[in-house]
């Protein structure tokens, strides 16, 4: 097997897996007891936690662990909600994750919030000033993804950050497909943010929001008090031990080279791609550089996928019709791509650990499937 869906999920870093063993079959012990095993599983994870604050240049007490990123985001969105006032405005993208979009869209129904969704312009890139001028005396919150996972493509929280810094408004940034993928730190300018291990070759089922101190949070779950009084239930220690590992190792190989490696790999399917007659729908300029969004008119994305699927490659699909996976083709109906390019949209997404053999069997099956299915 091929995998080129990286950003559906990735591989378990193996040092992080090892580490879980540890946890699994040593440090087993309840992190909230006060005997030497539970006091060692505490060790443990408030280590871990450290570690990823470190990372993040941010304190270890704005770090919460959670289950997923989709509980990370459902926690910081309703949460602000809770804190609004009278204040009913919500600014976001059209192009966010659902996690974002159908929580909104809930609290739209339940608390009857106004939620403002900006569109992205072609390039499915948001611009700063048309996203900013929606913000009111009535706006409590803005939600913004700093990278898209369907086209790669990067949204300007940096600038909307620093216009938001010192207003008394809530900023979540979607962060989850930054790690390992370009440099993300706070800098101060976010309230939330949220990240998934498995997205960095961490074990799946670990979320992270970060809370930067003196913001008003509501507790998610309550019970025994665990996470500061703000998230009880006994905390996954296996998984938030392999998470602080598969973190530091993802950051510390940006650093090293996987950059240059990845946007290499990526030039070469592009080329492919263009000599195959075929669009691509990522801002190679504007993008993270494992991504890579393309469209061969003609054939549809699904059978592309499932053609691919047949040799042993796995890539995503932005199908509308895809019941199952992360369907993205509203992503690019947002983009305004054209109707018989988007149905085509297909996603490769690599990883670290993406070889160049594996890109040059891909570039050759797509070409083959390609002939065959178009001419
Ligand atoms: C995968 C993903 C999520 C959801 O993460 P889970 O941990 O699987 O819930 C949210 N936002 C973006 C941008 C994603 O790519």
């Amino acid at each position: 097997m091929i995998y080129l869906d990286n950003n559906a999920t990735t591989i378990l870093d193996k040092e992080a897996g090892k580490a879980m063993m540890e946890c699994f079959y040593e440090i087993y012990g309840n992190p909230n007891s006060i005997h030497p095993m539970g006091l060692e599983a505490h060790k443990a994870m408030e280590e871990s936690r450290e570690k990823i604050a470190d990372l993040l240049k941010a304190d270890p007490r704005e770090i919460y662990f959670t289950s997923s990123a989709t509980e990370s985001i459902n926690w910081a969105l309703r949460s602000a909600t809770s804190f609004r006032g009278k204040r009913k405005r919500v600014i976001t993208s059209a192009i966010e994750h659902k996690a974002v979009l159908n929580t909104l869209k809930d609290l739209q129904n339940s608390e009857g919030i106004e939620v403002i969704l900006v569109e992205p312009d072609r390039h499915g890139v948001v611009s700063a000033k048309e996203f900013l001028k929606h913000v009111n005396e009535d706006t409590y919150l803005v939600s913004l993804m700093a990278v898209n996972n369907v086209t790669g493509a990067i949204q300007p929280y940096k600038e909307i950050g620093r216009y938001l810094q010192g207003k008394d408004i809530f900023y979540h940034i979607d962060a989850v497909q930054t790690i390992g993928k370009l440099p993300f730190t706070f800098e101060d300018f976010c309230t939330f943010a949220s990240f998934s291990a498995h997205k960095f070759h961490g074990p799946k089922g670990v979320g992270i929001l970060y809370v930067k101190r003196g913001t008003s949070l509501r507790p998610l779950l309550t019970g025994g008090g665990q996470e500061r009084g703000m998230r009880s239930s006994t905390q996954n220690v296996p998984g938030i031990v392999g998470t602080a590992v598969a973190m530091e190792n993802a950051i510390k190989e940006l650093n090293n080279k996987t950059v240059e490696k990845l946007a290499s790999l990526r030039d070469h399917i592009v080329k492919a791609v263009y000599d195959l007659d075929g669009v691509v729908n990522t801002p190679l300029e504007h993008s993270i550089p494992n991504t890579l969004n393309i469209s061969i008119p003609g054939i549809k994305g699904e059978t592309l996928v499932n053609a691919l699927a047949s040799k042993g490659i796995c890539i995503g699909t932005s199908s509308a019709c895809s019941s199952r996976g992360d369907s993205g083709q509203y992503v690019l109906k947002a983009m305004k791509v054209k109707e018989h390019v988007g149905e085509s949209a297909v996603r490769i997404s690599m990883s670290r650990f993406t070889t160049e053999t594996e890109v040059e069997d891909f570039i050759k099956t797509l070409r083959e499937i390609t002939m065959l299915l178009k001419f």
